[in-house]
């Protein structure tokens, strides 16, 4: 590994030679002390070493208290907990005396995402980090005094509008923004620090990660890092885009810590993740096999979810550091139809060849007040087979636009089980049941993509 700083997190080590450990997060309502707990617990023996909480809002602080509390006397306390913390500085100062760990987002901490003002001048740019930089002082002092970490954790579908207006929508926006964290942190000596660079693009995701991987150390620094592909959705797709993205960035030795995110029951993400990180445990991708653009890649895996697991991570790796146009597997223990079924995955979610409709899930969390998990499944039946075509289906309306990244329509969680439509990031339906939804993205897409 690459990250040399090293610390502990709880009671679980990160950075440096330590093991990469593996995160999942709830979708209950933290508010919900009793479901969350039960759901922690059915994480933890699923494999997650660490557990991540929304804390939307002030109202959740006593309940995800009450909920450490559970945990402990249950014999549950020895896995960190970490808090979600979106818009809202005062929560993550209120949860980090107790916390193991605050994950917070720079694009939402103080800065505004309304792109209002996009031509900042250097002194009204400058005066911006500032204010964000005061902002954070009071949090990084209660981290401080108490031990607890924090995580910068970029969103490629949240930057803020400062540093959209100065870098674009890039990963190199994403790696400025980790920077002047890394700058605010270490002006008030706080160095208990993990950065992730997330987006749902495979690549966007791999790139951000290794830049910033290689801006750290060219400063001689050398912070954990936490890797994940946002919103990869669910069943096959969902793990093969995330065995590509964190597959290929821990093939090239960086990840400390990872989480795979799935549009389905959180206990499912732990297993994939540890058979992962196991499958592609010292393999060589030091002579692969690339003929004018073509991976051509040969394996003996016997079991069909590391075999998953290998393909993609090499493909993803190959596909990051040359550019392919094709993967063509070869596994003598699966048929020729499985390993090409397998091949247009890996090239699907590596954006190398694209096959099918493009679909974008986030996993879901406390802020969903809809079923997502049917609903995903619906529009994927309805909707598959259209390779120019890009759907999001979101949990909450707070960061689900936005995350939602470049989807054509997308479905997102309004309140109370009701749903709204969305044409790019416009809203262009009222609240609605999903069913009925379905039907006004049906009429949108049929119109543009008859
Ligand atoms: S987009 Fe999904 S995962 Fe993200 S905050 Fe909203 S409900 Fe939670």
């Amino acid at each position: 590994m690459n990250s040399k700083r090293q610390f502990q997190i709880g009671n679980v080590t990160i950075g440096g030679d330590a093991p990469v450990v593996v995160q999942s997060m709830t979708n209950t309502d933290t508010a919900d002390v009793q479901a969350s707990v039960a759901q922690c617990k059915q994480m933890i023996d699923a494999g997650a070493q660490m557990v991540r909480l929304t804390v939307p809002s002030l109202k959740e602080v006593e309940p995800l208290k009450e909920i450490q509390k559970q945990l402990k006397s249950d014999g549950y306390g020895n896995i960190p907990l970490i808090a979600d913390v979106h818009f809202n500085p005062k929560v993550a100062e209120a949860v980090a005396p107790f916390m193991d760990k605050v994950r917070v987002n720079p694009g939402n901490f103080t800065d505004k995402r309304n792109f209002s003002q996009l031509d900042l001048s250097e002194s009204e740019y400058a005066a911006q980090v500032e204010r964000m930089a005061l902002r954070a002082k009071p949090l990084l002092e209660i981290c401080k005094q108490h031990g607890t970490a924090l995580r910068i954790g970029i969103n490629h579908g949240s930057l803020c509008d400062r540093i959209v207006s100065r870098y674009g929508n890039t990963p190199e926006a994403m790696v400025q923004s980790a920077l002047e964290w890394v700058d605010i942190c270490e002006r008030h000596d706080f160095h208990k620090l993990v950065f992730s660079m997330k987006s749902s693009n495979v690549l966007t995701m791999m790139t951000a990660t290794k830049m910033l991987n290689d801006s750290m150390l060219k400063r001689g620094l050398s912070y954990p890092l936490h890797l994940g592909v946002t919103e990869a959705g669910n069943d096959k797709e969902g793990r093969v885009k995330s065995a590509a993205g964190i597959g290929a960035l821990l093939l090239m030795g960086i990840g400390d810590t990872v989480r795979v995110s799935l549009t389905e029951s959180p206990e499912n993400e732990s297993p994939f993740a540890h058979t992962l990180i196991q499958a592609i445990e010292n393999l060589d991708v030091t002579n692969l096999n690339i003929q004018n653009g073509t991976l051509i890649y040969c394996d003996d895996e016997l079991d069909e979810t590391r075999w998953m697991c290998r393909a993609a991570a090499v493909a993803g790796y190959a596909h990051f550091r040359h550019g392919l146009k094709e993967v063509m597997l070869q596994n003598a223990h699966f048929t020729e139809s499985q390993n090409l079924d397998l091949a247009n995955l890996v090239m699907q979610a590596c954006r190398i060849k694209i096959l099918n409709t493009e679909f974008v899930a986030c996993p879901s969390c406390g802020r969903t007040q809809y079923d997502i998990q049917s609903v995903f499944a619906a529009v994927k039946q309805r909707f598959s087979g259209r390779p120019n075509l890009k759907i999001g289906v979101m949990g909450c309306i707070v960061n689900g636009p936005g995350e939602m990244a470049d989807a054509d329509y997308g479905i997102v969680g309004a309140s109370h089980g009701l749903v709204c439509v969305y044409e790019g990031k416009k809203r262009v339906s009222e609240p609605m049941l999903p069913d009925a939804a379905m039907n006004v993205l049906e009429q949108y897409i049929n119109k543009k993509l008859p």
